[in-house]
């Protein structure tokens, strides 16, 4: 079985992905990091997102050898969550043989277990016929409170700025923008605390 949990960063997937993971002993994957570990990567080689657009060889040499390990990624999940790993994260992003690359990678993972996959293109583009999509939002002041907290950072003001970029960044990207697959749930994160959502979400899947 497949469950795919899309949406704005910010808003709970995680959390989410982690204590449905927990209940239905399902495999969770988190997609972000893997984006985020290609660019953390890219940054011990010395490749940066003031660099970036110079050095497409280096970028293709560096990426072609990364292989992706679930147990690595939270080994190191402090590290791809600094703010230089997603700025170089989200440029990775737009990369059409990194997000072929990854999506192959989740694909073979979903051949021997049952997942829940959360990401941005999880219900649209790499699995368009999970067993159960949702798509997660809440408000733009409630995720930067969530970021600063997550950070130790009291910077609210910038933290909204970044939030909103990456919204944009995350919505205009040509491939694979992010956009609700038709048939996901959608559920607002700001409005229910998460004992709700998991119940809501254990609701759908047992009916
Ligand atoms: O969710 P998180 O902020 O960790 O994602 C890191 C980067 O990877 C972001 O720039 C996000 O847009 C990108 N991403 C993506 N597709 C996914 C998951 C994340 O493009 N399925």
């Amino acid at each position: 079985m497949i469950i795919a949990i899309d949406g704005y960063s910010c808003t709970g997937k995680s959390t989410m992905a982690n204590l449905l993971a927990q209940e239905l002993k399902f495999k969770q994957i988190n997609t972000g990091l893997m984006y985020r570990y290609f660019g953390f990567k890219l940054l011990q080689n010395s490749i940066t997102s003031k660099n970036f657009t110079s050095k497409e060889r280096d970028i293709k040499r560096v990426i072609s050898d990364v292989k992706i390990n679930l147990d690595e990624l939270e080994k190191n999940i402090l590290i791809l969550k600094e703010k230089n790993v997603s700025e170089i994260g989200k440029l990775i992003a737009k990369d059409p043989y990194v997000r072929d690359k990854i999506g192959s990678y989740i694909n073979a993972i979903s051949l021997n277990t049952n997942i829940i996959v959360e990401g941005r293109d999880i219900g649209t583009t790499v699995f368009p016929n999970a067993d159960y999509k949702f798509f997660f939002f809440a408000n733009d002041e409630i995720r930067a409170k969530r970021l600063c907290e997550e950070r130790g950072n009291t910077d609210f003001e910038e933290t909204l700025k970044e939030i909103r970029e990456r919204d944009n960044d995350d919505i205009t990207r040509e491939n694979s923008p992010l956009k609700k697959s038709k048939n996901a749930i959608e559920i607002d994160t700001s409005i229910k605390n998460k004992m709700e959502i998991l119940k809501q979400i254990l609701n759908v899947i047992k009916r």
